[in-house]
């Protein structure tokens, strides 16, 4: 096995067990390596630090796999991670009211570069990297294996494949070849999810555990859902007595795929609105022309995809959340999420007090969210906690 070794002083980030090495920290590489090959990660002595994957063409060269020297990453430990993985899912599995949820989280269940989504009875995986595209048909067989799902359908079509020096690729790799559509529960709730064609894998499935929390808190009111994408908040919502739901996104498929979900959920309902527009400019509109709501749900796209956009995207997040206020009725309640991992809780809930400032109203943190459990976070890799959420009452 081909050893990658560290510059002198660069492995303290290892010995704390975070699981990348930038290629800027690495010193040698021993012998030819492939893209995506198994190496050994030595400090500048020579001493055993991690063993993972290689990529010379990735900004970070090497994505630990394990810490333990003993392991030998081969069809067995592939089979044995991705066992774990599922086992942590088996409260979710037994869930009469919830059959979609995340299986694999990439670093954060020990598996860095995949992540792998159940809908049903299709399974959905992304492989980011090179060295789990080596992987690829281990992985794959461990999954069928393990969940013996009707269809697993590669949704590897993300710009991360790119700068793996990978090509995309789209569509049914395993079982039956027509399965592009699922029809999932999610709190009770039905929606369909198409593999194919929509955001991530097809649904936002880190919302699940938040979007019970809005609908219990959404009875009685008249609720904005601003980027609803296919309307999963306003669905919860509604079914938990909302007195109307108004949606807006920017995409016209995801609003078709909304309209269709309520449609579902409340047949022939006269309380939804559903409007396609930039949601800068109509949050804008509506302020000034004083429309009121008593409950705002805003989960907008990330906007930082880095540590350097973190200003800007602090900006972002400080008007949007200040428009969201002024769009309350007092009382109002706001329910507001960032998924962007560079920024932090601290400066989230920084951005969310100075658009109390400039909106003039006061904020009542009421509760912290975060992702759901079927999306751990790594203690030792803050990277993997993106989803920030705040229940707020504005009164
Ligand atoms: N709340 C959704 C997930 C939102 S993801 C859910 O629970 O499923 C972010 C959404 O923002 C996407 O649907 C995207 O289409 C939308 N979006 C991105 N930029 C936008 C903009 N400028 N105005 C309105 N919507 C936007």
């Amino acid at each position: 096995m081909s050893v990658v070794k560290l510059k002198a002083g660069r492995e303290k980030s290892l010995r704390h067990r975070h699981p990348w090495v930038y290629s800027g920290a690495i010193d040698t590489v021993e012998g030819e390596v492939v893209p995506g090959a198994v190496v050994t990660v030595t400090d500048a002595q020579g001493g055993f630090l991690a063993r993972g994957y290689h990529n010379a063409a990735s900004r970070i060269g090497v994505r630990v796999l394990t810490w333990n020297e003993t392991d030998n990453i081969d069809a067995d430990w592939w089979r044995s991670r991705v066992d774990d993985a599922v086992a942590a899912r088996a409260a979710l599995e037994a869930a009469p009211d919830t059959n979609a949820y995340r299986l694999i989280y990439a670093e954060a269940d020990r598996l860095p570069g995949l992540i792998v989504d159940r809908y049903d009875d299709v399974v959905v995986v992304q492989m980011l990297t090179a060295g789990v595209e080596a992987a690829r048909d281990l992985i794959l067989d461990a999954i069928e294996e393990r969940v013996a799902p009707a269809a697993i359908f590669d949704r590897s079509d993300s710009a991360s494949r790119q700068r793996e020096g990978l090509t995309a690729s789209s569509g049914v790799v395993r079982g039956d070849t027509e399965r592009t559509t699922a029809e999932i529960l999610e709190n009770g709730n039905a929606f369909t999810v198409k593999f194919g064609s929509g955001q991530k894998t097809g649904f936002y499935l880190d919302q699940r555990a938040n979007r019970r929390r809005v609908a219990e808190f959404a009875s009685g009111r008249n609720v904005l859902d601003v980027f609803s994408y296919t309307g999963a908040f306003s669905v919860g919502a509604l079914a938990g007595g909302a007195a109307s739901v108004t949606l807006t996104d920017s995409s016209e498929s995801a609003l078709v795929a909304a309209e269709q979900h309520l449609e579902r959920s409340a047949p022939g309902a006269d309380n939804v609105e559903i409007v396609q527009a930039d949601a800068f400019e109509l949050l804008r509109g509506w302020s000034t022309e004083k429309r009121q709501f008593d409950m705002v749900v805003l989960d907008p796209p990330k906007f930082a995809s880095n540590r350097h956009q973190v200003e800007k995207a602090l900006r972002a997040y400080k008007d949007t959340n200040m428009l969201a206020m002024k769009l309350l009725t007092p009382g109002g309640i706001l329910a507001t999420f960032s998924c962007s991992g560079a920024v932090s809780q601290a400066d989230f809930t920084l951005a969310v007090s100075w658009a109390g400032i400039d909106a003039g109203r006061d904020v009542q943190v009421l509760e912290r969210l975060s992702q759901g459990a079927d999306h751990p976070a790594l203690a030792s890799f803050p990277e993997s906690e993106y989803l920030k959420g705040m229940l707020c009452r504005i009164p």
